[in-house]
Protein backbone atom coordinates (compact mmCIF):
# COMPACT_ATOMS: atom_id res chain seq x y z
CA UNK A 1 0.00 0.00 0.00
CA UNK A 2 1.64 3.28 -0.77
CA UNK A 3 2.37 5.76 2.37
CA UNK A 4 0.44 9.07 1.67
CA UNK A 5 0.44 12.55 3.57
CA UNK A 6 -2.47 13.24 4.29
CA UNK A 7 -4.13 16.07 6.09
CA UNK A 8 -6.96 15.53 8.36
CA UNK A 9 -8.66 19.14 8.69
CA UNK A 10 -10.89 19.11 11.95
CA UNK A 11 -10.18 17.53 15.30
CA UNK A 12 -13.04 16.59 16.95
CA UNK A 13 -14.11 13.34 17.70
CA UNK A 14 -14.73 12.06 13.74
CA UNK A 15 -11.59 13.74 12.65
CA UNK A 16 -8.96 12.15 15.28
CA UNK A 17 -10.75 8.85 14.87
CA UNK A 18 -10.03 9.33 11.05
CA UNK A 19 -6.61 10.02 11.94
CA UNK A 20 -6.05 7.22 14.02
CA UNK A 21 -7.58 4.50 11.02
CA UNK A 22 -5.12 6.72 8.73
CA UNK A 23 -1.99 6.39 10.99
CA UNK A 24 -2.34 2.79 11.45
CA UNK A 25 -2.49 2.27 8.07
CA UNK A 26 1.34 3.64 7.80
CA UNK A 27 0.01 7.30 6.49
CA UNK A 28 1.70 10.47 7.48
CA UNK A 29 -0.94 12.46 8.92
CA UNK A 30 -1.56 15.96 10.33
CA UNK A 31 -4.74 17.34 12.03
CA UNK A 32 -5.58 20.51 11.56
CA UNK A 33 -7.95 22.21 13.84
CA UNK A 34 -9.18 26.08 13.98
CA UNK A 35 -9.28 25.59 17.98
CA UNK A 36 -8.26 23.17 20.54
CA UNK A 37 -9.08 19.38 19.90
CA UNK A 38 -12.34 17.85 20.76
CA UNK A 39 -13.65 21.52 22.21
CA UNK A 40 -16.47 21.71 19.41
CA UNK A 41 -19.87 19.49 19.17
CA UNK A 42 -17.85 16.52 20.67
CA UNK A 43 -17.13 18.18 24.05
CA UNK A 44 -20.70 18.22 25.92
CA UNK A 45 -22.37 15.69 24.55
CA UNK A 46 -24.03 12.64 26.29
CA UNK A 47 -20.79 10.21 25.11
CA UNK A 48 -23.54 7.66 24.06
CA UNK A 49 -22.41 4.84 21.61
CA UNK A 50 -25.14 3.64 20.57
CA UNK A 51 -25.49 1.27 18.07
CA UNK A 52 -28.93 0.00 18.93
CA UNK A 53 -30.37 3.65 18.78
CA UNK A 54 -29.11 4.53 15.26
CA UNK A 55 -31.66 5.62 13.13
CA UNK A 56 -32.46 8.75 10.96
CA UNK A 57 -34.39 11.45 12.26
CA UNK A 58 -36.61 11.73 9.82
CA UNK A 59 -39.32 9.47 10.20
CA UNK A 60 -42.94 9.27 9.29
CA UNK A 61 -44.84 12.35 11.38
CA UNK A 62 -41.27 13.90 12.62
CA UNK A 63 -41.75 17.27 10.73
CA UNK A 64 -45.55 17.22 12.23
CA UNK A 65 -44.47 16.41 15.62
CA UNK A 66 -41.39 18.76 15.19
CA UNK A 67 -43.86 21.69 14.55
CA UNK A 68 -46.41 20.77 17.49
CA UNK A 69 -43.39 21.00 19.50
CA UNK A 70 -42.16 23.93 18.53
CA UNK A 71 -45.01 25.49 20.12
CA UNK A 72 -44.47 24.40 23.96
CA UNK A 73 -41.45 26.26 25.30
CA UNK A 74 -39.67 23.29 26.63
CA UNK A 75 -40.30 20.58 23.76
CA UNK A 76 -37.10 18.53 23.21
CA UNK A 77 -37.73 19.35 19.70
CA UNK A 78 -37.69 22.84 18.69
CA UNK A 79 -38.19 24.30 15.10
CA UNK A 80 -37.91 27.71 14.01
CA UNK A 81 -38.29 28.34 10.17
CA UNK A 82 -38.11 31.64 9.92
CA UNK A 83 -37.42 32.53 6.39
CA UNK A 84 -33.57 31.41 6.50
CA UNK A 85 -33.82 29.61 2.98
CA UNK A 86 -31.03 27.32 3.53
CA UNK A 87 -33.00 25.49 6.77
CA UNK A 88 -36.17 26.00 4.55
CA UNK A 89 -34.52 23.57 1.20
CA UNK A 90 -33.32 21.63 4.46
CA UNK A 91 -36.68 21.14 5.46
CA UNK A 92 -37.63 20.46 2.15
CA UNK A 93 -35.37 17.64 1.78
CA UNK A 94 -35.91 16.35 5.09
CA UNK A 95 -39.88 16.51 4.92
CA UNK A 96 -39.11 14.17 1.48
CA UNK A 97 -37.20 11.79 3.03
CA UNK A 98 -39.29 11.16 5.84
CA UNK A 99 -40.93 7.97 4.16
CA UNK A 100 -40.90 4.43 5.81
CA UNK A 101 -39.09 3.44 3.11
CA UNK A 102 -36.95 6.02 3.45
CA UNK A 103 -36.16 6.03 6.58
CA UNK A 104 -35.89 1.60 6.66
CA UNK A 105 -33.16 2.27 4.10
CA UNK A 106 -31.36 4.36 6.20
CA UNK A 107 -31.82 2.43 9.31
CA UNK A 108 -29.97 -0.63 7.47
CA UNK A 109 -27.10 1.55 6.48
CA UNK A 110 -26.69 2.56 10.33
CA UNK A 111 -26.53 -0.77 10.62
CA UNK A 112 -24.20 -2.00 8.24
CA UNK A 113 -21.79 1.14 9.28
CA UNK A 114 -22.16 0.49 13.25
CA UNK A 115 -21.52 -3.48 12.34
CA UNK A 116 -18.27 -3.49 14.01
CA UNK A 117 -19.09 -0.43 16.23
CA UNK A 118 -18.37 -2.28 19.72
CA UNK A 119 -15.22 -4.25 18.23
CA UNK A 120 -13.80 -0.74 17.48
CA UNK A 121 -14.04 0.79 20.63
CA UNK A 122 -12.49 -2.02 22.55
CA UNK A 123 -9.76 -2.33 19.67
CA UNK A 124 -9.06 1.38 20.50
CA UNK A 125 -8.72 0.67 24.39
CA UNK A 126 -6.37 -2.78 23.34
CA UNK A 127 -4.51 -0.15 21.43
CA UNK A 128 -3.42 2.24 24.53
CA UNK A 129 -5.80 5.01 23.33
CA UNK A 130 -7.28 5.74 27.43
CA UNK A 131 -10.79 6.65 27.99
CA UNK A 132 -13.47 6.20 30.01
CA UNK A 133 -15.91 3.70 29.16
CA UNK A 134 -19.31 1.97 30.40
CA UNK A 135 -20.63 -0.87 28.64
CA UNK A 136 -24.08 -0.73 31.17
CA UNK A 137 -26.13 -1.04 28.20
CA UNK A 138 -28.73 2.03 27.47
CA UNK A 139 -31.75 2.24 30.16
CA UNK A 140 -35.24 3.99 28.80
CA UNK A 141 -37.98 4.97 31.00
CA UNK A 142 -41.11 6.38 31.06
CA UNK A 143 -43.76 8.20 33.67
CA UNK A 144 -46.42 7.39 31.18
CA UNK A 145 -45.88 3.60 29.89
CA UNK A 146 -47.24 4.12 26.83
CA UNK A 147 -44.13 6.48 25.80
CA UNK A 148 -41.85 3.46 25.08
CA UNK A 149 -43.83 2.12 22.38
CA UNK A 150 -41.80 4.35 20.11
CA UNK A 151 -38.61 2.59 21.31
CA UNK A 152 -39.92 -0.23 20.93
CA UNK A 153 -40.52 0.52 17.47
CA UNK A 154 -38.16 2.10 16.85
CA UNK A 155 -35.50 -0.77 18.03
CA UNK A 156 -37.71 -3.72 15.68
CA UNK A 157 -37.32 -1.43 12.80
CA UNK A 158 -33.12 -1.89 13.64
CA UNK A 159 -33.52 -5.74 14.53
CA UNK A 160 -35.74 -6.04 11.06
CA UNK A 161 -32.48 -4.23 9.19
CA UNK A 162 -30.04 -6.32 10.84
CA UNK A 163 -29.19 -5.19 14.10
CA UNK A 164 -28.06 -7.99 16.19
CA UNK A 165 -28.82 -7.21 20.00
CA UNK A 166 -31.37 -7.55 22.82
CA UNK A 167 -34.10 -4.83 24.42
CA UNK A 168 -35.06 -6.39 27.89
CA UNK A 169 -38.11 -5.02 29.10
CA UNK A 170 -37.56 -3.97 32.79
CA UNK A 171 -40.16 -4.50 35.85
CA UNK A 172 -39.90 -2.57 38.78
CA UNK A 173 -37.62 -4.94 40.50
CA UNK A 174 -34.85 -4.91 37.32
CA UNK A 175 -34.86 -1.10 37.22
CA UNK A 176 -34.07 -0.84 41.00
CA UNK A 177 -30.91 -3.28 39.83
CA UNK A 178 -30.29 -1.86 36.85
CA UNK A 179 -30.43 1.70 37.90
CA UNK A 180 -30.85 2.55 41.52
CA UNK A 181 -30.48 6.21 40.82
CA UNK A 182 -34.60 6.11 39.46
CA UNK A 183 -37.60 6.81 41.52
CA UNK A 184 -39.65 3.86 41.05
CA UNK A 185 -42.44 6.37 42.82
CA UNK A 186 -42.59 8.03 39.31
CA UNK A 187 -40.95 6.10 36.66
CA UNK A 188 -43.50 3.55 35.51
CA UNK A 189 -42.05 1.57 33.12
CA UNK A 190 -38.26 0.92 31.58
CA UNK A 191 -36.36 -1.58 28.60
CA UNK A 192 -32.88 -1.92 28.49
CA UNK A 193 -30.74 -1.88 25.17
CA UNK A 194 -28.23 -4.55 26.31
CA UNK A 195 -25.24 -3.62 23.90
CA UNK A 196 -24.91 -0.10 24.51
CA UNK A 197 -22.28 1.90 25.88
CA UNK A 198 -21.74 5.06 26.76
CA UNK A 199 -18.20 7.46 27.22
CA UNK A 200 -16.91 10.48 28.33
CA UNK A 201 -15.97 12.27 24.99
CA UNK A 202 -13.64 14.20 26.59
CA UNK A 203 -11.47 11.59 27.61
CA UNK A 204 -11.88 9.77 24.30
CA UNK A 205 -10.86 13.31 22.21
CA UNK A 206 -7.93 13.54 24.77
CA UNK A 207 -6.97 9.76 24.63
CA UNK A 208 -6.89 10.09 21.07
CA UNK A 209 -4.96 12.98 20.53
CA UNK A 210 -2.39 11.63 23.41
CA UNK A 211 -2.20 8.24 21.03
CA UNK A 212 -1.66 10.36 17.57
CA UNK A 213 0.89 12.40 19.51
CA UNK A 214 2.38 9.03 20.95
CA UNK A 215 2.62 7.86 17.18
CA UNK A 216 3.92 10.19 15.41
CA UNK A 217 0.89 12.59 14.13
CA UNK A 218 1.29 16.18 13.44
CA UNK A 219 -1.39 17.55 15.44
CA UNK A 220 -1.90 21.36 14.92
CA UNK A 221 -4.70 23.61 17.18
CA UNK A 222 -4.80 27.08 16.24
CA UNK A 223 -4.80 26.41 12.81
CA UNK A 224 -8.07 27.50 10.85
CA UNK A 225 -8.57 25.96 7.00
CA UNK A 226 -9.89 29.26 4.69
CA UNK A 227 -9.33 27.16 1.63
CA UNK A 228 -8.76 24.21 -0.14
CA UNK A 229 -7.05 24.38 -3.87
CA UNK A 230 -6.52 20.97 -6.32
CA UNK A 231 -2.53 21.20 -7.09
CA UNK A 232 -1.40 18.20 -9.16
CA UNK A 233 -2.21 15.25 -7.69
CA UNK A 234 -2.88 16.58 -3.85
CA UNK A 235 -4.35 19.57 -2.36
CA UNK A 236 -2.98 23.00 -1.40
CA UNK A 237 -4.55 24.04 2.15
CA UNK A 238 -4.15 27.72 3.23
CA UNK A 239 -5.24 29.33 6.67
CA UNK A 240 -4.09 31.86 8.89
CA UNK A 241 -1.17 29.68 10.01
CA UNK A 242 0.14 29.23 6.58
CA UNK A 243 0.08 26.80 3.88
CA UNK A 244 0.51 23.07 3.13
CA UNK A 245 0.35 20.66 0.77
CA UNK A 246 -1.51 17.32 0.85
CA UNK A 247 -2.07 14.00 -1.35
CA UNK A 248 -4.82 13.77 0.16
CA UNK A 249 -7.00 15.52 2.50
CA UNK A 250 -10.03 14.21 4.84
CA UNK A 251 -12.38 17.19 5.67
CA UNK A 252 -13.70 16.96 8.91
CA UNK A 253 -15.00 19.86 10.24
CA UNK A 254 -18.43 18.82 11.70
CA UNK A 255 -21.15 21.86 10.82
CA UNK A 256 -17.87 24.06 9.83
CA UNK A 257 -17.74 21.59 6.88
CA UNK A 258 -20.64 23.61 4.83
CA UNK A 259 -18.58 26.52 4.71
CA UNK A 260 -15.34 25.01 3.98
CA UNK A 261 -16.96 23.30 0.90
CA UNK A 262 -19.17 25.87 -0.53
CA UNK A 263 -16.32 27.70 -2.58
CA UNK A 264 -15.65 24.47 -3.88
CA UNK A 265 -18.97 23.74 -5.35
CA UNK A 266 -19.98 21.25 -2.65
CA UNK A 267 -23.28 22.63 -0.64
CA UNK A 268 -23.86 19.87 2.00
CA UNK A 269 -27.08 19.14 2.81
CA UNK A 270 -26.04 20.21 6.28
CA UNK A 271 -27.83 22.37 9.27
CA UNK A 272 -26.78 22.98 13.13
CA UNK A 273 -29.46 20.91 15.41
CA UNK A 274 -28.41 23.03 18.79
CA UNK A 275 -28.39 20.69 22.07
CA UNK A 276 -27.71 21.82 25.20
CA UNK A 277 -26.30 19.63 28.58
CA UNK A 278 -24.93 20.28 31.86
CA UNK A 279 -22.51 18.94 34.00
CA UNK A 280 -21.71 18.56 37.62
CA UNK A 281 -21.05 16.35 40.19
CA UNK A 282 -24.23 16.05 42.59
CA UNK A 283 -25.62 14.75 46.25
CA UNK A 284 -27.70 12.25 46.57
CA UNK A 285 -27.88 8.69 44.85
CA UNK A 286 -26.12 9.57 41.34
CA UNK A 287 -26.89 7.65 37.90
CA UNK A 288 -24.29 5.17 37.03
CA UNK A 289 -25.36 4.30 33.28
CA UNK A 290 -26.39 6.02 30.09
CA UNK A 291 -30.07 6.47 31.39
CA UNK A 292 -32.44 7.83 28.94
CA UNK A 293 -36.15 9.87 29.74
CA UNK A 294 -38.92 9.56 27.46
CA UNK A 295 -41.33 12.11 28.25
CA UNK A 296 -38.63 15.31 28.32
CA UNK A 297 -36.38 13.32 26.02
CA UNK A 298 -33.14 13.66 28.14
CA UNK A 299 -30.11 12.09 28.42
CA UNK A 300 -28.35 10.92 31.50
CA UNK A 301 -24.84 10.10 31.46
CA UNK A 302 -23.54 8.83 34.64
CA UNK A 303 -19.71 9.55 34.74
CA UNK A 304 -17.07 8.28 37.19
CA UNK A 305 -16.84 11.66 39.00
CA UNK A 306 -20.24 13.51 37.58
CA UNK A 307 -23.27 13.25 35.82
CA UNK A 308 -24.50 14.91 32.49
CA UNK A 309 -27.88 15.76 31.33
CA UNK A 310 -28.09 16.17 27.97
CA UNK A 311 -30.85 16.67 24.95
CA UNK A 312 -33.11 19.89 22.70
CA UNK A 313 -33.06 19.21 19.12
CA UNK A 314 -33.29 22.70 18.09
CA UNK A 315 -33.40 23.54 14.40
CA UNK A 316 -31.91 25.93 12.64
CA UNK A 317 -28.88 25.82 15.39
CA UNK A 318 -26.90 29.22 15.01
CA UNK A 319 -24.64 29.42 17.67
CA UNK A 320 -23.32 28.02 21.14
CA UNK A 321 -24.97 30.68 22.82
CA UNK A 322 -26.19 28.64 26.23
CA UNK A 323 -29.64 29.61 27.44
CA UNK A 324 -28.76 29.06 30.70
CA UNK A 325 -32.93 29.08 31.85
CA UNK A 326 -33.69 26.47 29.46
CA UNK A 327 -30.50 24.60 30.85
CA UNK A 328 -32.09 24.72 34.43
CA UNK A 329 -35.59 23.21 33.65
CA UNK A 330 -33.52 20.54 31.61
CA UNK A 331 -32.25 20.11 35.66
CA UNK A 332 -35.45 19.88 36.95
CA UNK A 333 -37.24 17.42 34.49
CA UNK A 334 -34.52 14.79 34.84
CA UNK A 335 -34.10 15.21 39.03
CA UNK A 336 -38.13 14.48 38.84
CA UNK A 337 -37.08 10.70 37.33
CA UNK A 338 -34.14 10.54 40.37
CA UNK A 339 -34.72 9.35 44.15
CA UNK A 340 -32.58 12.45 45.11
CA UNK A 341 -29.51 13.48 42.75
CA UNK A 342 -29.36 16.94 42.77
CA UNK A 343 -26.71 18.11 41.03
CA UNK A 344 -24.40 20.55 43.44
CA UNK A 345 -22.29 23.38 42.14
CA UNK A 346 -20.04 23.98 39.78
CA UNK A 347 -22.39 23.00 37.06
CA UNK A 348 -20.38 23.82 33.92
CA UNK A 349 -23.63 24.07 31.26
CA UNK A 350 -22.58 23.78 27.48
CA UNK A 351 -24.11 24.09 23.79
CA UNK A 352 -22.97 22.52 20.71
CA UNK A 353 -24.43 21.77 17.30
CA UNK A 354 -24.95 18.63 15.66
CA UNK A 355 -23.74 18.84 12.17
CA UNK A 356 -27.47 17.22 10.53
CA UNK A 357 -28.04 15.96 7.32
CA UNK A 358 -31.49 16.03 6.12
CA UNK A 359 -31.80 12.20 5.86
CA UNK A 360 -30.06 11.32 9.17
CA UNK A 361 -27.00 9.36 7.22
CA UNK A 362 -23.76 10.92 7.14
CA UNK A 363 -21.78 12.09 4.31
CA UNK A 364 -18.74 9.28 4.28
CA UNK A 365 -16.53 9.37 0.91
CA UNK A 366 -14.82 10.88 -1.70
CA UNK A 367 -16.23 14.74 -2.20
CA UNK A 368 -17.85 14.48 -5.82
CA UNK A 369 -15.69 15.50 -8.92
CA UNK A 370 -12.84 16.18 -6.22
CA UNK A 371 -10.30 13.66 -6.45
CA UNK A 372 -7.91 13.28 -3.51
CA UNK A 373 -10.43 15.21 -0.92
CA UNK A 374 -12.28 13.15 1.41
CA UNK A 375 -15.51 14.27 3.45
CA UNK A 376 -16.10 12.80 6.97
CA UNK A 377 -18.79 14.77 8.06
CA UNK A 378 -22.94 15.51 8.93
CA UNK A 379 -22.63 12.69 12.11
CA UNK A 380 -25.92 14.42 13.63
CA UNK A 381 -26.83 12.67 16.71
CA UNK A 382 -24.45 10.18 16.21
CA UNK A 383 -20.82 11.06 15.82
CA UNK A 384 -19.74 9.28 19.13
CA UNK A 385 -20.98 6.16 18.48
CA UNK A 386 -20.09 6.17 13.93
CA UNK A 387 -16.50 7.94 14.77
CA UNK A 388 -14.61 5.23 15.05
CA UNK A 389 -16.71 3.38 12.01
CA UNK A 390 -15.88 6.96 9.74
CA UNK A 391 -12.32 6.51 10.64
CA UNK A 392 -12.17 2.38 9.40
CA UNK A 393 -14.50 3.70 6.21
CA UNK A 394 -11.83 6.46 5.22
CA UNK A 395 -9.31 4.48 5.91
CA UNK A 396 -10.45 1.47 3.75
CA UNK A 397 -11.39 4.03 0.81
CA UNK A 398 -7.84 5.40 0.79
CA UNK A 399 -6.49 2.13 0.49
CA UNK A 400 -8.34 0.81 -2.07
CA UNK A 401 -7.73 3.71 -4.24
CA UNK A 402 -5.58 2.77 -7.13
C1 LIG B 1 -26.53 17.62 23.30
C2 LIG B 1 -25.84 16.63 22.39
C3 LIG B 1 -25.80 15.30 22.76
C4 LIG B 1 -25.19 14.37 21.92
N1 LIG B 1 -25.09 13.08 22.33
C5 LIG B 1 -24.49 12.14 21.53
C6 LIG B 1 -24.37 10.80 21.96
O1 LIG B 1 -24.76 10.45 23.07
N2 LIG B 1 -23.80 9.90 21.11
C7 LIG B 1 -23.35 10.26 19.88
O2 LIG B 1 -22.91 9.40 19.12
N3 LIG B 1 -23.40 11.56 19.45
C8 LIG B 1 -23.97 12.49 20.26
N4 LIG B 1 -24.07 13.80 19.85
C9 LIG B 1 -23.57 14.15 18.51
C10 LIG B 1 -22.05 14.30 18.51
O3 LIG B 1 -21.67 15.16 19.55
C11 LIG B 1 -21.59 14.89 17.16
O4 LIG B 1 -22.12 14.12 16.11
C12 LIG B 1 -20.07 14.85 17.05
O5 LIG B 1 -19.48 15.49 18.15
C13 LIG B 1 -19.61 15.52 15.76
O6 LIG B 1 -18.21 15.42 15.75
P1 LIG B 1 -17.34 16.15 14.65
O7 LIG B 1 -15.94 15.74 14.89
O8 LIG B 1 -17.94 15.90 13.31
O9 LIG B 1 -17.57 17.69 14.93
P2 LIG B 1 -16.90 18.66 16.02
O10 LIG B 1 -16.71 17.99 17.31
O11 LIG B 1 -17.68 19.91 16.01
O12 LIG B 1 -15.46 18.90 15.44
C14 LIG B 1 -15.22 19.68 14.30
C15 LIG B 1 -13.90 20.37 14.50
O13 LIG B 1 -13.58 21.06 13.29
C16 LIG B 1 -12.98 22.28 13.62
N5 LIG B 1 -13.16 23.17 12.47
C17 LIG B 1 -14.31 23.67 11.97
N6 LIG B 1 -14.07 24.43 10.89
C18 LIG B 1 -12.72 24.42 10.71
C19 LIG B 1 -11.84 25.03 9.76
N7 LIG B 1 -12.31 25.79 8.74
N8 LIG B 1 -10.50 24.83 9.90
C20 LIG B 1 -10.01 24.04 10.89
N9 LIG B 1 -10.81 23.45 11.83
C21 LIG B 1 -12.13 23.63 11.72
C22 LIG B 1 -13.68 22.74 14.87
O14 LIG B 1 -12.86 23.64 15.60
C23 LIG B 1 -13.93 21.43 15.60
O15 LIG B 1 -12.92 21.12 16.56
C24 LIG B 1 -24.64 14.78 20.68
C25 LIG B 1 -24.66 16.12 20.33
C26 LIG B 1 -25.26 17.05 21.17
C27 LIG B 1 -25.26 18.49 20.78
Amino acid sequence: METRRVGVIGGGVVGLCVAYALRNDGHDVTVLDAGPFGAGTSLGNTGWVTPSFSYPLAAPGVVREGLRAALRPDGALVMRPGLDPTFLAWLWRFRQRATLENLRAGTRLLVELNRHTLELFDAYQTAGVAFEMHATGLVVVAKDAHKLDTYRESFAEMRRAGHDAGLVELDRDALAVAEPALDLGVVAAGMQATVDRFVRPESLAAGLVAWLGAHGVDLREGWPVASLRREQDGWRVAGGAGEERFDRVVVATGIGSVALMRPLGIRLPIIGAKGYSLTSRGSGTAPRTALYLAEPRLGVSGYDDAVRVAGVFELPGRSTTVDEARVGRMAEAAASYLVDWRPTEPITSWAGLRPATADGIPIIGPADGLPGLYLATGHGMLGITLGPATGARVADLVRAER
